[in-house]
């Protein structure tokens, strides 16, 4: 299906960080990307030094790095120097309670300004950082501190003594507690230690490839991977900031995504500061009214943000956005799920820009594929390959890997290993990290296609993939083509055994708020599809949910729809979001 394309005009392409993207990718080398920032003598490396010190150093000190804004509105700011001076401290914190080069210092915290405090000055001190979504319950907790060999952890005493003081014999690589209020037993309050020690800190010089951080993938298709990142990936970081997410010095960004999940991570710190942007952090959940007042009151240029708060903002209506003033927004993009594009359409007629949909994932450390701000955006495509990154359509048998070069093949998404952010490794799963690479491919686990114009278009997980009656179905097609329906919030789809067709398209659907789930709306949804799709690909049954099941990042979890749907064990549900069936 297509949706045409959304044409830029003249104005605003010339204007991008890549005004030409064909000239930019042909002529592209990591060896130029690595010359964008500095690095340390030797060959060494830092993301922190990267983040933030380089910034202080050619005198930007006194612009502001962050502004918080606390669940009940305060806003707090701090500099780059004032970043500095506080990662410094964290820094000898871990030094003076022993955790040398190599540590894993955990967090588990709200967005708070600690935990980027801890981020930048874990990854200052030469140690590993790994962020936990604070929402998890102990056993989620426990299994990944155990996994990743937690030596220290920063917290709340709230989170502390709910979550955690219970499993302190559990895991007994962790030396250290430190608490960003409050007191326990056998903890330290962060305040004190920071205030006792320094303000100065030699940046460790770290080799390259050494290991930065650890994310844990969003438990979407099953058990959570330990993901390894090393330093150099801060050279992708910065690099793809600027092209895919049109980042400029000065800018006001905001990333709407946990640091408990990689793009929080990549892109709510370390990207943002090494292109040296004012980042907004926001406390609280969300909320469509807050929302809509951080991007006019902060005047946001640049906002990466994700299809479940889109779909949550389209559910509102219009009334919600009328009336507020974001002539300051220059740039939107999203990421995590497939962007429907009934929902690229809509940001066009609330902002007057379309969302830029990118993808990537835990494993590729940064973006890969995306709609770039001089590129004609097609809605419901994904984009193109960032400059650096080969990607590819594949389909793999006992036979090998076979490249699928006819426009509009659906394959497997595949791109050549190499850039620096790829991941390491999945930690303690070797034989699952190998299985990753075939005949000099990583195999991404998602199915796509590729238009003749270049652009990638998402087609569903290759476990979502639908064979019904001959047909292979993409569940994403299927969802955006009832996603057009006014009625309709979300869809998820999935294939169900079907004695005739093998399988059949079942539709889990969700109402905006006031539609009635009738037996007559059903039929009409049903009719929609077929005329949309034909017959073959739109659903054959239907049902309304209030909700449907997703992860804590907010993606659907079609595979528990389907565990639910054929009696079968639900599998690992530690980042599911309590969903109401
Ligand atoms: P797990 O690997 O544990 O099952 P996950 O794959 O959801 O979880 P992440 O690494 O957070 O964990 O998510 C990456 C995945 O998210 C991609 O492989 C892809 O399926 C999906 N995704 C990300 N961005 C997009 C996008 N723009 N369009 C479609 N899908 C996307
Ligand atoms: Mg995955």
């Amino acid at each position: 299906m297509e949706y045409g394309t959304i044409p830029k005009s003249k104005q605003v392409a010339n204007a991008a960080n890549m005004a030409d993207y064909a000239a930019v990718y042909d002529s592209f080398s990591w060896n130029d990307a690595r010359k964008l920032i500095n690095g340390l003598p030797g060959g060494r490396l830092n993301i922190a030094h990267e983040a933030i010190e380089r910034h202080v150093l050619a005198g930007h000190g006194p612009q502001v790095a962050l502004r918080w804004i606390s669940k009940s509105g305060t806003r707090t700011v701090f500099t780059y120097q004032e970043l500095s001076d506080l990662t410094n401290r964290f820094a000898n914190v871990l030094r003076d309670q022993g955790l040398e080069k190599g540590a894993r210092v955990y967090a588990l915290l709200g967005r708070t300004p600690e935990l980027y405090i801890a981020a930048l000055g874990t990854l200052k001190a030469g140690c590993v950082f790994c962020p936990l979504f604070s929402a998890f319950g102990p056993e989620p907790i426990r299994a990944r501190m155990e996994i990743g060999g937690a030596n220290a952890l920063i917290t709340t005493a709230r989170l502390y003594k709910r979550k955690v003081s219970a499993l302190r014999d559990a895991l007994p690589d962790l030396r250290s507690v430190f608490l960003t209020d409050g007191d326990a037993a056998n903890t330290k309050r962060l305040s004190t230690l920071m205030d006792a020690t320094s303000d100065r800190f030699a940046t460790e010089a770290m080799d390259p490839e050494d290991t930065a951080l650890l994310h844990f993938t969003s438990g979407t298709t099953g058990k959570p991977k330990g993901v390894v990142h090393v330093h150099d990936a801060v050279v992708a970081h910065h690099i793809t900031g600027r092209f895919a997410l049109d980042l400029r010095p000065g800018d006001t960004y905001w990333c709407t995504a946990d640091p408990g999940w990689v793009t929080g991570t990549s892109y709510g710190i370390i990207a943002p500061l090494t292109n040296r942007v004012t980042m907004i952090v926001d406390e609280a959940e969300f909320d469509v009214a807050r929302w809509y007042d951080i991007l006019d009151q902060e005047a946001v240029n640049v906002w990466y943000t994700a299809p479940t708060a889109i779909r949550m903002l389209m559910k509102a209506g219009e009334n919600a956005h009328k009336g507020h003033d974001f002539t300051s927004l220059r740039f939107m993009a999203s990421v995590g799920e497939p962007l429907n594009p009934e929902a690229v359409i809509w940001g066009n007629s609330a902002f007057g820009m379309p969302f830029h949909d990118n993808w990537w994932q835990t494993e590729t450390g940064g973006i890969m594929i995306a709609n770039f701000a001089a590129m004609p955006v097609k809605p419901g495509s994904m984009g193109k390959p960032l400059p650096g990154i080969k990607a590819g359509i594949v389909a793999t048998s006992d036979d090998g890997l076979r490249q699928l070069t006819e426009p509009r093949a659906i394959g497997e998404l595949a791109l050549r290993p190499g850039w620096p952010s790829m991941m390491r490794g999945y930690l303690h799963e070797t034989a699952r990290y190998d299985k990753c690479f075939r005949d000099g491919w990583y195999l991404s686990g998602d199915l796509a296609m590729r238009d003749s114009d270049g652009y990638y278009w998402f087609v569903g997980r290759s476990n979502d993939l639908i064979k019904s009656a001959g047909h292979l179905i993409g569940p994403f097609e299927v969802e955006s083509a009832l996603m057009e329906h006014p009625a309709v919030a979300e869809v998820a789809v999935i294939g169900v055994p079907d004695e005739t067709a093998g399988e059949r398209v079942k539709a889990f659907v969700a109402l905006k708020p006031g539609i009635e789930p009738t037996d007559q709306l059903l039929l009409e949804l049903l009719g929609h599809a077929r005329t949309r799709l034909g017959p073959a690909v739109a659903p054959k049954e239907m049902v309304f949910r209030t909700n449907l099941p997703k992860t804590r990042s907010g993606k659907i979890m079609r595979r528990l729809l389907k565990a639910r749907e054929l009696g079968l064990p639900e599998g690992d549900i530690s980042t599911l979001e309590s969903d109401e069936q």
